[in-house]
């Protein structure tokens, strides 16, 4: 009788204390039970399908702007799955971020659309009218004449071109305020886009809008009036970074951002389970060059958190001979590009994954040049040092809410992995 007394009392007390630590975990935030979800691989599980579970996982943490409660889960998750890896130096590295948040009101004659703030946008007023501009392109704005777009509210279509790429048009064609339309209805899914950050500097206001309310205001050439309320935070954050030693001090960084607008599925879950991935497989199978893996917070935010990884370690970024980025793969709706110096096209079309990659996916790869570099690239490649990024635009679901797992393709997603590997590859082993 006393030995089961006995071994009911030790076996509820041991119960208790894992329940203790379960729980004391969890409270912490960091529950290594959820890093199940991410690498290493379950047993008989394709690449393809862990690939899918990480950007499961990451999307369904929710939204992750710098600062918020799912942007610390996100950060502890890649710490955590950094450390399961097997990385080295894995660590976390405090960053201050500018937080921005905004609301618009948009109306034309005492009637009133919905409308969404360009993050980084000022508190301001203006008045004018409206042109439509099409898509914002250089081509478009060639048939409209100087009188017709000097202190108008230029009216551009989503499509073709990044609203960076519109903003900057409107901006040199003397626009008062842009206003970015739907360029088709969007039943049953979230009519407004593109909430990001335009530029690092904003001195017009931007706003998006629904195909329905564009459709209006282009019908109606009436004065229009946008009002935008904005506010501005400081807050602390942190990079999550971790590296595989190669043969020399050399490095090769591989970035991906964390933060998100929503749930982000497309931008960046995708890049993150493309980082996880390419991590793992470097990490089984060293370099010349030490690879440097990090995840940068505050991408949405005019990148921040990668200038302020280079502000902070000029000694690393010294020795940075290259970088990768991942954002926004994986989505067949629009085409998929490669950025890179015009001089390592002609190495890249040689690589493997390269000459298998439109067989796989049917996507054909478009280089471009200038490179596109809306992204944490930006600021290496501003200092010179050669960049690739490969990226699929445009989509629409972009910073909205209806950006899910649903809208990636994870064979395309896969064979974007496998070709950013091997130009990490040659990277981190070319004789340069
Ligand atoms: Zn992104």
């Amino acid at each position: 009788m006393k030995r089961k007394a006995a071994f009911w009392g030790l076996g509820g007390l041991a119960a208790g204390f894992a329940a203790a630590v379960a729980w004391k975990r969890r409270s912490r935030g960091l529950d290594f039970r959820d890093s199940k979800y991410l690498l290493p691989s379950r047993e008989k599980e394709s690449s393809r399908e862990r690939i899918r579970r990480n950007v499961e996982g990451f999307y369904g943490i929710g939204p992750r702007m710098a600062g918020s409660p799912g942007e610390r889960e996100a950060r502890e998750r890649i710490l955590a799955a950094f450390s399961l890896i097997g990385l080295a130096e894995v660590k976390t590295e405090r960053v201050p971020v500018l937080d921005w948040s905004g609301l618009a009101h948009l109306s034309q004659d005492e009637r009133f659309f919905e409308a969404i703030p360009f993050g980084g946008t000022r508190s301001v007023r203006c008045e004018g009218m409206a042109v439509d501009v099409g898509y914002g392109r250089p081509e478009d704005y060639a048939g409209l004449s100087r009188k017709d777009l000097l202190g108008r509210v230029h009216l551009a279509s989503v499509g073709e071109t990044h609203r960076a790429q519109k903003y900057i048009q409107a901006m040199l064609h003397g626009a008062k305020a842009l206003i970015l339309c739907h360029n088709e209805p969007r039943e049953g899914k979230v009519d407004f886009v593109e909430i990001g950050m335009g530029l690092p500097l904003m001195p017009i206001p931007a706003v998006s809008v629904s195909f329905e309310t564009g459709r209006i205001l282009k019908e109606n050439p009436r004065p229009l009036v946008i009002e935008i309320e904005a506010e501005r935070k400081f807050c602390w954050t942190y990079n999550v970074t971790g590296i595989v030693k190669g043969r020399t001090s050399k490095e090769v960084l591989i970035g991906a951002h964390f933060d998100s607008w929503n749930g982000g599925a497309y931008d960046n879950a995708s890049g993150l389970a493309a980082l996880l991935e390419v991590a793992a497989s470097f990490q089984k199978r060293p370099a010349f060059r030490t690879l440097r893996f990090t995840a940068f917070t505050a991408e949405e935010l005019t990148m921040q958190g990668s200038l302020w990884s280079c502000l902070l370690h000029p000694k690393r970024l010294l020795a940075t001979s290259a970088m990768v980025n991942f954002d926004a793969l994986g989505v067949r709706e629009g085409k998929t590009y490669l950025n890179c110096p015009a001089r390592l096209e002609e190495r890249i079309r040689e690589l493997p994954a390269f000459q298998r990659f439109s067989s796989l996916t049917g996507h054909k790869i478009e280089f471009l040049s200038p490179p596109l570099v809306f992204s944490d690239l930006i600021w290496y490649h501003l200092v010179g040092i050669p960049c690739a990024w490969n990226v699929d635009l445009p989509v629409v679901e972009y910073h909205t809410p209806s950006d899910t797992p649903a809208i990636l393709d994870y064979e395309l997603l896969e064979a974007e992995i496998d070709l950013s590997r091997e130009i990490a590859d040659f990277f981190a082993n070319s004789r340069r």
